[in-house]
């Protein structure tokens, strides 16, 4: 089945008391049983919701997965995986990455005794280079965020199979119309389903994505365990956002084409990050691995200062200024003091992210619209 038919039906039975084509926000927190331990599959609401149900089998289904399974936020997904861990186990993870990752690392785990190298990804010489013995997870994402960074899926998971190790792939960027990291050879997927994949600014949201039986059970018992899960609207709501990632990500795609070159051509870019131009670095990588390249766009403007960067970033009507992306309106984004504030500035330069670079979620207006609204503001 292609993927555009799937989006639509994956995870929607219709549901088997009533026959509601939409599956119920089944808001309970307890089941009745029958008789003691006589249930149904359903004992109590952390660990089990059907709609939850419905929508683990949906991210299942959209990613060529064997199984999904639903979080409250990205981050906490990215945290179950890392409860995968034991202290003394190290991780390579990508050295310009979503900045609460960063912080979840950094701030959190390496207190328990986990340790992070944190290499450029893009040349994955340099994670062959960090593997050690004690090397249990290699942690990438694709198209980075902001930088638009390209890694070879691939690649990183040829050399994580050789070191016994995880590899877990960040694909909140790409959603999975564009990418798919387990066909690759990817052991876990990661995304914030608040962005594409709910899709409407309305939800938070993380889900994580695995083949192997064994790592869905370890992961299924830190989800009921932990009790990060997300509630039965929120549930609702990304199985109905995913029913439109096909067509969304059409047109965020096609936005982004146009943005990305009119934004190049303009006299006061300096420089414009998104994969799609054939003299990116990771063009070649992007090419072979996704199957487009997405709404997310990245530029620095030509007065490096931090000013008129700002006054950009308050000049646009149809882009908001927000942090988060993926929606169906357009955001735009100021990474040094908004998303990316929590990576200490010395760090942030050192991995290219300078004071005025401005980050851009091309959202489906129109794509008139939009760069007349950018033309106004850049000036
Ligand atoms: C937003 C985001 C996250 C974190 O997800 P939340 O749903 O905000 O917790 C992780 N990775 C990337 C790339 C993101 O954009």
């Amino acid at each position: 089945m292609k993927l555009a038919t799937k989006l639509i039906h994956a995870g929607a039975e219709p549901d088997p008391s009533t026959g509601a084509i939409m599956t119920p926000i089944y808001q309970t927190s307890t089941y009745v049983q029958a008789a003691p331990a006589q249930h149904k599959g359903y004992e109590y609401a952390r660990s089990q919701n059907p709609t939850r149900k419905a929508l683990e089998d949906a991210y299942a289904i959209i990613e060529n997965a064997a199984y999904g399974l639903a979080f409250s936020s990205g981050v906490a997904a990215t945290d179950a995986v890392m409860k995968l861990l034991n202290p003394g186990d190290e991780v390579i993870a990508a050295s310009d990455m979503y900045g609460g990752s960063y912080r979840l690392f950094s701030k959190v785990w390496q207190r328990y005794g986990i340790k992070f190298n944190y290499v450029d990804t893009t040349n994955t010489d340099n994670i062959q280079a960090a593997i050690n013995e004690h090397t249990k997870l290699i942690w990438v994402e694709t198209p980075t965020n902001p930088l638009m960074n390209i890694t070879d899926i691939e690649a990183v998971a040829t050399i994580a199979k050789a070191a016994g190790a995880l590899l877990c792939v960040d694909n909140t960027f790409a959603s999975p119309y564009l990418q798919n990291p387990l066909n690759l050879g990817a052991d876990i997927v990661m995304h914030s389903a608040t962005k594409y994949l709910g899709g409407h600014s309305d939800v938070i949201q993380g889900a994580l994505m695995m083949n192997d039986e064994n790592l869905r059970e370890q992961l299924y018992f830190i989800q009921k365990s932990c009790g990060a899960v997300p509630g039965p609207q929120d549930c609702f709501l990304v199985l109905r956002g995913i029913k439109t990632l096909g067509v969304r990500m059409k047109a965020h795609c096609e936005n982004g084409i146009a943005i990305a070159h009119w934004l190049r051509n303009h006299p006061k870019v300096a420089k414009v990050y998104w994969p799609g131009f054939e003299d990116n670095k990771g063009y070649a990588i992007a090419k072979k691995q996704m199957n487009g390249f997405g709404g997310m766009i990245s530029f620095e403007l030509k007065n490096e200062s931090i000013e008129e960067a700002k006054r950009v970033l308050s000049s646009t009507h149809l882009f908001s200024l927000a942090e988060s992306l993926g929606g169906v309106e357009s955001l735009i984004n100021h990474p040094a003091t908004m998303t990316h504030a929590s990576i200490p500035r010395e760090e942030r330069i050192k991995n290219g992210l300078s004071d005025s670079l401005i980050r851009l979620s091309v959202g489906i207006e129109d794509a008139d619209d939009l760069i007349e609204d950018l033309k106004k503001a850049i000036g």
